[in-house]
């Protein structure tokens, strides 16, 4: 039975899911695709949810949100009641209904019964992201400021979703809390990474900065493995978090493309960002980054392939093509992306491997005035298979700006000062999963650090999960063991910065 005295109104109300902005207008700025549901759409979407005796939706959401009860609340119109139970077990709601594949997680065929039913899954992520907007909007967010300080100091490396997860955790118990991050300001890849069309900034400042108005500090330019090691922060703090995300990208083999060629997604995506300079390394041409006026080629087919892709449209490129080495149900990203980007006009070619790269000879074109100007450009030559694996064509294809997003890893620990910590290899660093301890003691990891590339969602679930393990870990530690740790300031840099 529903709120309303009804059952089945899925029957009678179809998925609506709020409207993106004609491709034509969107292509040319890098706002927010999608609009926002009013609080009479809230409730008539949420009411359709047709709540389930076991609601899978709550099991395929890596946070176990209480997805039914704050649909319910919502469809009766009690917005704050619903707001505090998506908050209960989401540190960034409205940025995880905005930024989840939600079609592979809580809004999958698997997951909700509409779905499965053919009625088209509720729209889960979309009252989410209302929610929370809506909480902003009504001051209903406040800072999570702990009634009693305890003694201990946590160091947090890392100020992405993870890390923002675990010291807002942390604060409301009441340690202290250091974040510490290379970037300026925090927010991770959701600030630096994912385009703003996915997440306009503002989502992910307003978020940090309640973390840092709960007595927080952060301290931006600090890069672990130059500025300190490892076991220099450590000496300084109670306990660590690791929270340094998966930089090191994956680079494909490809003959005849040197680095200044096939430049990686993630480098790409933060030359576009409004403020580059403040995360690329020195000597980054931003301006060779730039699609504009170019025949660009991406290679992947992965969420990051088709953040790339989009990002070239609306830097006016002149066309961009992504290459995928397995078929179009291979993919692991969203479908829903995929469709996006091939709305906006990106063409995909599936079970396309690239085999080498030709760089014209370089050419000199007499300009008007007599001086001289280079071809950049160079021809791809790729292969096209069946999907018995079989060699069906094979072409070229010119292009003046090759980008991979074929994944990334870990870095190494040792080039973050951190020798002794054991990974699977391949930098992931193992952890225990309950707790996110690592093999050193006080010592903990979470995020992409320590399961490889994944979600944003993944990485709030993480930083709940280790800021239990470390209040485990420190509570042991208070009854056990006489304080020996003098020095209890964080380690200070030429380069603190305040979040903004
Ligand atoms: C292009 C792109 C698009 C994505 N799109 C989505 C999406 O739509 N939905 C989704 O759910 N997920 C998406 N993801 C994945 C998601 O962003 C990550 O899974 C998530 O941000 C991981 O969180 P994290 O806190 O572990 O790491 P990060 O967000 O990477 O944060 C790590 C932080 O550590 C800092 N750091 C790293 N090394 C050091 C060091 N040595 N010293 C000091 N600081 C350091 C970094 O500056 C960074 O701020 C995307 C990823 C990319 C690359
Ligand atoms: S956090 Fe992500 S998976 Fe969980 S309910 Fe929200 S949108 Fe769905």
């Amino acid at each position: 039975m529903t709120t309303s005295g009804t059952t089945q109104r899925y029957v009678d109300i179809p998925r609506e899911p709020p409207e993106d902005r004609a491709v034509q207008e969107r292509l040319h700025d890098f706002q927010e695709i999608a609009a926002r549901f009013s609080e009479q759409e809230a409730r008539r979407q949420a009411s359709r949810c047709e709540q389930c005796g076991v609601p899978y939706c709550h099991v395929y959401c890596p946070l176990h949100n209480n997805i039914p009860d704050w649909l319910r609340l919502t469809a009766e119109g009690r917005f704050e009641e619903a707001y505090r139970l998506a908050e209960s077990t989401n540190n960034l709601p409205e940025i995880c209904g905005r930024i989840c594949p939600q079609d592979r997680l809580c809004e999958a065929k698997w997951a909700c019964t509409l779905e499965q039913a053919g009625h088209g899954t509720v729209t889960i992520g979309a009252v989410e992201q209302f929610l929370g907007d809506l909480a902003f909007e009504k001051g209903w967010v406040r800072p999570r400021i702990p009634r009693a300080e305890r003694q201990h100091h946590v160091g947090i490396v890392g100020a992405g979703p993870a890390g923002l997860a675990a010291a807002e955790e942390l604060r409301a118990r009441g340690y202290a809390v250091t974040l510490y991050d290379r970037h300026g300001l925090p927010g991770g890849l959701l600030r630096f990474g994912i385009p703003g069309f996915k997440l306009e900034k503002e989502a992910i400042a307003r978020r940090a900065r309640l973390v840092l108005d709960a007595g927080a500090r952060f301290i931006g330019g600090f890069t672990l493995g130059r500025d300190a090691t490892l076991a220099e922060l450590a000496s300084r703090h109670d306990a660590i978090l690791l929270a340094l995300g998966a930089y090191r990208a994956n680079r494909p083999a490809l003959p005849g493309a040197g680095e200044e060629t096939l430049i990686d997604g993630l480098t790409y995506l933060l030359a576009s960002m409004q403020e580059p300079s403040a995360t690329l390394p020195d000597g980054v041409d931003v301006e060779r980054l730039d699609a504009r006026g170019r025949r660009v080629i991406v290679l992947g087919g992965g969420d990051t392939a088709m953040d790339c892709v989009r990002t070239a449209l609306r830097q006016g490129c002149l066309g961009v093509i992504c290459l995928y080495r397995r078929g179009e149900l291979d993919r692991s990203g969203s479908r829903r992306e995929l469709n996006k980007a091939q709305a906006e006009g990106v063409q995909v070619l599936w079970r396309t491997e690239t085999e080498s790269y030709l760089p014209h000879t370089i050419t000199m074109i007499e300009a008007a005035a007599g001086a001289c100007a280079v071809d950049e450009g160079g021809r791809l030559v790729v292969r096209r298979r069946n999907t018995a694996g079989h060699e069906i064509e094979r072409r070229t294809i010119d292009t003046d700006l090759i980008i991979s997003a074929t994944g990334s890893q870990p870095d190494l620990p040792a080039t973050y000062g951190a020798g002794g910590l054991i990974t699977n290899g391949n930098g992931v660093v193992r952890v225990t999963p309950e707790t996110g301890a690592t093999n050193l003691p006080g010592v903990f990891a979470a995020g992409d650090l320590s399961r490889g590339p994944s979600l944003a969602v993944w990485a709030i679930r993480d930083g709940r999960a280790v800021a239990a393990g470390i209040h485990g870990y420190l509570c042991a530690d208070t009854m056990t063991a006489p304080r020996k740790k003098l020095a209890r300031e964080p380690l200070a840099t030429s380069t603190a910065a305040p979040a903004e």
